[in-house]
């Protein structure tokens, strides 16, 4: 595996920028339908990379996707971020990772930036949108359009939906996006989704979380889909009727993720993942009524 692969999609490269590997979720923890019975036909594929057969954890990545055309430099979501408060999620708190600097070894500094397009605006993809500075939240990327999901802000934005310190959003709005809409830098996205520049067509994947858009990029002919968290694990291309722990529209996430999957192996088109393990890129392939995975 090599972390900074250099994928091409017409004339667009694709990298992905780690910020961390996750080996902390149970199966049985993430999918609260899970069916312990489904691991043992599976173990000989999902083993070692997607599961540590020691803990029977199963692994996982946050990370950004590097996306850059002609004309412009992208970024897919922003991971977690450093120096957050998340006292409720010691995975996200007071993070000190070396995430700029593996955006600099790929030849990026922050003032390259164009956009930023965001699936969805939950804590593990919105992070490094800003860094503190004199004890203040301020855009990381300076020169960058960030795009998102009006549903997805209305959302976040109120104080009713997510105020609660318990649940894991909590202060991620305020400290990761209210500061790039107070400075002007916000585009939204309708609730139908719809085309962005030349290349970028956002998608409604609702379910996960209530406006999520899965974005796909074509150039040339080709095309290939960031799907965002409609799937956080390849066990679900094999179970698409599992979702996670944190879907919040259980049916709505059910049909989205059948829809990325149908979209994947239809158009043979990239995956770019969130969470998958590897190098989190790849194939879905029919198989009858099911689909398999494959890493590219
Ligand atoms: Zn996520």
């Amino acid at each position: 595996m090599h972390p900074n692969k250099i994928y091409r999609v017409g004339e667009v490269t694709v990298t992905k920028i780690e910020e961390m590997r996750l080996n902390v979720a149970p199966p049985s923890f993430l999918y609260p339908n899970y069916d312990p019975a489904a691991l043992e036909p599976n173990l000989h594929w999902l083993t070692p990379s997607n599961m540590d057969a020691a803990t029977g954890h199963l692994i996982q990545s946050i990370h950004a996707w590097l996306v850059r055309t002609p004309d412009h430099v992208i970024l897919i979501d922003t991971g977690s971020g450093n120096g957050k408060e998340r006292p409720r999620n010691p995975i996200f708190h007071h993070l000190d990772t070396p995430f700029l600097e593996r955006l600099a070894a790929a030849g990026i500094r922050p003032a390259d930036v164009d956009y930023v397009l965001h699936t969805h605006l939950h804590v593990d993809h919105v992070g490094w949108n800003t860094i503190l500075v004199d004890g203040e939240w301020v855009p990381t990327f300076p020169n960058a359009r960030h795009v998102f999901a009006r549903a997805e802000e209305n959302y976040y934005a109120s104080p009713e939906s997510h105020n609660d310190v318990n649940i894991p959003s909590f202060g991620v709005y305020e400290d990761s996006v209210a500061p790039i809409v107070a400075a002007g830098m916000a585009d939204r996205i309708a609730n139908g989704g719809g085309a962005y520049l030349d290349n970028f067509i956002f998608h409604p994947t609702r379910g996960h979380s209530i406006g999520h858009m899965s974005i796909e990029l074509h150039s040339r002919g080709e095309r290939a889909l960031f799907s965002g968290d409609v799937m956080h694990h390849p066990f679900q291309v094999i179970r698409p009727d599992w979702n996670s722990v944190f879907c919040e529209w259980l049916d709505d996430a059910k049909i989205s993720r059948r829809w990325v999957l149908d979209f994947s192996a239809e158009n043979d088109s990239l995956l770019f993942t969130p969470h998958f393990a590897e190098t989190s890129a790849g194939y879905v392939t029919r198989q009858g009524d099911n689909f398999s995975w494959r890493y590219e």
